[in-house]
């Protein structure tokens, strides 16, 4: 495993759709694993892999206290969206900055892990913040587009 620069607000990467995986392969599997370590290691609670400069859809996430708990998804979609929250968010490719974002309060996503499975869940509170922060990416957008309200921290 190894640790990947992330790329900072400006690299034009980070304004490209990704694209789909067609096939779980090791290179796949070592890029999820060193998107994690990155992840911890910079404290981010996700990272998406446009942030590493690869324009694929994939990201990992963890919200658990222990930090211990990588979920990866691959090809997500977020077929449904519950409510509305707003809350404070930063992002590992916007060092020093927090915004007010709203966010919906529940999602429902479908995605891929590491093995090619399907899996579903449903995330609500910062667990859904997170999941349309990182699928936001995937798309080329980052936060600082959806809010005026953002703060040096
Ligand atoms: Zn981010």
């Amino acid at each position: 495993m190894a640790l990947r620069n992330i790329r900072i607000e400006g690299d034009e990467i980070l304004q490209k759709k990704a694209k789909p995986v067609k096939k779980i392969t090791e290179k796949v599997k070592v890029l999820a694993e060193d998107m994690i370590q990155t992840m911890y290691e910079k404290e981010g609670v996700g990272l998406a892999a446009p942030q590493v400069g690869m324009l694929k859809r994939l990201f990992v996430i963890d919200v658990s206290e222990t930090r211990d708990e990588p979920i990866v998804f691959i090809n997500p979609v977020i077929e449904e969206t519950y409510g509305e929250q707003i809350g404070a968010e930063g992002c590992l490719s916007v060092p020093g900055k927090q915004g007010r974002v709203a966010r919906p309060q529940k999602v429902k996503v479908k995605a891929l892990d590491l093995d090619g499975n399907e899996f579903e869940l449903e995330a609500q509170d910062f667990f859904a913040r997170a999941i349309c922060h990182e699928n936001d990416h995937l798309n080329g957008v980052l936060y600082t587009e959806l809010t005026k309200e953002i703060i040096e921290v």
